[in-house]
């Protein structure tokens, strides 16, 4: 295994020690001092952590992943408060329609009560609601970060641990995405039966497959932010994708 702070080619992975900043690869002609890690300016969040870093950050992920990806600095700060943000953020969005549904929320059940105890309540429980949800999400970034780890290994990148977080951090804004895609989902439905006004009514027959007898406007509700789900899902796991390809042999500072 090479060391993570050998400077390799961050093109082909070629070992460029000993090789001047002012020359080229012999491998695949890409100049050496672009696979420096002082070439890497790193995000803006990296830069310098903050509430118009965070906005700028997320925007440039997804504007313009690879370049993005291929400036993130390797080592020395961790992004891991970025990640924390943006998972809470995605969590919040994904509890907040549901606030006080569920049977069983104690959100529901406060109801009724005095407008404090109802206000208290439905205030922790978003809270609780949104810690978890925000954990869940940290939990899956975590869970890639491991998975893009093994990957690299059996292909014979040298992606090191720092680069692989980094990655899966930036790429959080995936998860917002991801969180959006249910509330997209109502909105489509929303202009599908109030706007364009489609007959949804309709009853469909799913007892073939195991499921209620239904409407189509029924199945909807559940279909397109589920496949919007999806796509949310697609988003995080392509932008993991190309931030392992702009730094898969980047070395560590
Ligand atoms: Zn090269």
């Amino acid at each position: 295994m090479v060391d993570e702070r050998t400077i390799l080619c961050e093109r082909c992975g070629y070992d460029l020690t000993g090789l001047e900043p002012s020359g080229t690869c012999p491998e695949c002609s890409r100049p050496v001092h672009r696979s420096l890690p002082d070439s890497r300016p790193g995000s803006a969040w990296q830069q310098r952590p903050g509430l118009g870093s965070w906005w700028r950050t997320n925007l440039s992920v997804m504007a313009a992943p690879r370049a993005t990806m291929a400036s993130l600095r390797i080592g020395g700060a961790t992004s891991t408060s970025l990640a924390a943000l943006n998972c809470l953020v995605a969590g919040a969005i994904l509890v907040a329609p549901w606030l006080g549904t569920p049977v069983g929320d104690p959100a529901r059940a406060a109801r009724g009560g005095s407008d404090l105890v109802v206000a208290f309540t439905y205030l922790w429980v978003f809270a609780a609601q949104t810690s978890a949800a925000g954990a869940v999400l940290l939990g899956l970034t975590w869970c890639e970060y491991a998975g893009i780890r093994f990957i690299a290994a059996r292909r014979g990148w040298r992606l090191t641990k720092a680069g692989a977080w980094q990655v899966c951090c930036h790429a959080t804004v995936g998860w917002l995405a991801m969180a959006l895609a249910p509330l997209a989902g109502l909105a489509i439905l929303h202009v599908l039966t109030s706007v364009l006004r489609l007959p949804l009514g309709g009853a469909i027959d799913l007892r073939r497959v195991g499921l209620a007898s239904t409407t189509w406007g029924d199945v909807l509700t559940i279909a397109i932010p589920a496949a919007l789900l999806l796509v949310g899902l697609f988003a995080y796991e392509l932008l993991v994708h190309l931030g392992v390809r702009m730094n898969r042999y980047a070395a560590r500072t």
